[in-house]
């Protein structure tokens, strides 16, 4: 990967220029970041006709979403947690390691019973995921969707639970794919007897809950419950074994818990942060790449005797929030609010706090070349809308004075409970 940035990134080449010729230890390498590399987009990435411009012309356009870029590559964003929004570009290879790597994942755990059981229902697949291409598995599920027919159902983390309820009564997954968040509240919807499906697995990803929760949606659906820790930046990073830890790929990502002066951290120590290595992207490349995310590796060999490294990962965690409405008490996803800021352009960053069960705070950081004013009034009028859809109307919304708070690691939680 060296050798190939060197040659094909001058961005790389430039960082690299007073390197040996040959570089056998990751650490020699100064560490990057994603603020570093987005600002040079175009010279950063391998492949000359890769420039941000084309690359937003495919992203601000959602009816081309699915659209390969450039014949070859798939694209995909992801929002501002460290400070600004990410354009993403993987190429064949990478999308194949990451087929390979959840062929893997899933199969170390699925019984041929399971597997059978899958069968029998022909496969049926529910994905839940953010709109607006959040991940690859947008592209991925929109590509599938195309084999697959009605096998396949997408459904929006922002439908109302009632919707979502509704259209997964009727579909009757024989698996399930959710946000960590979601399938919570899904669990809470099938407990209180409004849900009833009856899915072999659920493959859980992005965010983290409270390790007893894992239980919980087991028990509650009947179902083997997966969780996957992953980033934009490197979609295969790692899967969680049945003892609830997470296995890094170790095979395919190098991948570095540091302190604060990105010095290693031993095993059975939080981290700072984390620097990976992305051993598969070669249109992009990610090379000791601070994710923002504090981990700890189990000093200990794992007891499932999967020997890859086995990690818990701080700070990506999900706050359900909870609000009183006269008819009750409703609960959101993180994602599902904050999706409507995202939307808006020229917000760099932001955070949605919960600072009573019926206020909330928006706070912002405009780019300073947007009018303030309309990015204001389109966040407030994004996210009413979508608090009057989940009955949640009478809640009041407050301008936040400060801007976003960071968390441990420099993340920036864009949803944060009381
Ligand atoms: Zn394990």
């Amino acid at each position: 990967m060296v050798a190939h940035v060197r040659a094909c990134s001058p961005l790389y080449g430039e960082f690299y220029r007073d390197l040996p010729d040959r570089v056998e230890d990751p650490r020699l390498l100064p560490v990057t970041d994603k603020k570093m590399l987005m600002e040079r987009f175009d010279e950063w990435c391998a492949d000359r006709a890769v420039t941000l411009e084309a690359a937003e012309a495919v992203v601000g356009d959602p009816a081309r979403i699915g659209e390969q870029f450039l014949g070859k590559y798939t694209l995909y964003t992801t929002s501002g947690t460290t400070g600004r929004r990410g354009i993403f570009v993987a190429d064949g290879r990478t999308m194949a390691v990451v087929t390979a790597m959840m062929l893997r994942w899933i199969g170390g755990w699925l019984s041929a019973g399971d597997i059978l059981r899958i069968a029998a229902r022909r496969g049926r697949t529910a994905i839940i995921m953010a709109t607006g291409g959040h991940f690859a598995s947008a592209v991925a599920a929109a590509r599938l969707k195309r084999r697959q027919g009605e096998r396949l159902e997408t459904l929006s983390a922002h439908l109302p639970m009632t919707e979502l309820v509704e259209r997964l009564n009727r579909f009757q997954p024989a698996m399930l794919a959710p946000y960590a968040s979601i399938a919570a509240l899904l669990a809470d919807e099938q407990e209180a007897g409004r849900l009833a499906i009856h899915p072999v697995l659920l493959a859980l990803s992005a965010e983290g809950l409270p390790q007893a929760e894992y239980g919980r949606i087991a028990r509650v659906f009947g179902a083997k419950v997966g969780n996957s820790y992953a980033a934009s930046e490197c979609m295969f990073m790692s899967a969680m074994c049945e003892e609830g830890w997470l296995h890094v790929n170790m095979d395919w990502v190098v991948f570095e818990p540091v302190d604060a002066d990105h010095r290693p951290v031993p095993p059975g120590e939080q981290s700072h942060t984390v620097l990976i290595s992305n051993l598969a992207n070669r249109v992009q490349p990610i090379l000791r790449y601070d994710l923002g995310d504090s981990v700890m590796e189990r000093p200990d060999p794992c007891p499932c005797g999967n020997p890859l490294p086995a990690i818990r990962v701080q700070g990506r965690s999900a706050d359900i929030l909870t609000f009183r409405t006269s008819s009750g008490e409703v609960r959101l996803a993180p994602l599902a609010l904050s999706q409507p800021i995202e939307a808006v352009r020229g917000v760099t960053l932001f955070q949605i706090a919960q600072t009573a069960p019926d206020r909330l705070e928006i706070r912002l950081r405009i780019a300073p070349t947007a009018d303030e004013e309309a990015v204001w009034r389109e966040a407030e009028t994004g996210l009413r809308k979508l608090l009057t859809e989940q009955g949640l109307q009478q809640l009041t919304l407050e301008h936040g004075g400060e801007p976003p708070e960071q968390g441990r690691g420099g993340k920036f939680r864009e949803v944060t409970g009381i």
